[in-house]
């Protein structure tokens, strides 16, 4: 099992979200005074109007790949033994952009393409109990 890197709380902005990621949900935020504007990463404050007034919706998790570049080497404790990996921007339905991996069973070079379309799963850690939030080509 994957030993990534644990989220660190308390941490407010993101606590409801990693949350999500424990029960099988992936969390986004829509703001209530800018025309239901998608908020992501999660914020206190709507990152295109300031207001408070977000809110918490849960995506179907399906998206497309916008770009991505393979990691071959990665000698940071938890990423080391995942040999080449993708990392990849993913354009979610419900609107926003996620940094996040494309999980593949064989060479990522060759199997990760833009316009690709993912959906969500979540990689269970050794490291702790919140699992990560990744892609799968379907
Ligand atoms: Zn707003």
């Amino acid at each position: 099992m994957p030993n990534r890197p644990q989220p660190s709380f308390p941490e407010a902005d993101t606590q409801h979200y990693w949350d999500g990621a424990k029960v099988g949900e992936l969390r986004y935020q829509t703001c209530t005074d800018c025309g239901g504007k998608v908020n992501f990463v999660p914020t206190a404050h709507c990152q295109t109007c300031g207001s408070p007034n977000l809110k918490w919706n849960v995506s179907k998790g399906d998206g497309v790949v916008y770009t991505y570049s393979v990691v071959r080497q990665n000698r940071i404790p938890g990423f080391q033994e995942l040999g080449a990996y993708a990392v990849a921007y993913v354009d979610v339905d419900e609107g926003f952009r996620m940094l996040t991996n494309v999980v593949v069973e064989g060479d990522p070079t060759k199997e990760v393409k833009i316009g690709q379309r993912v959906r969500v799963e979540f990689e269970k850690q050794d490291s702790g109990d919140y699992p990560i939030p990744v892609f799968r080509p379907v």
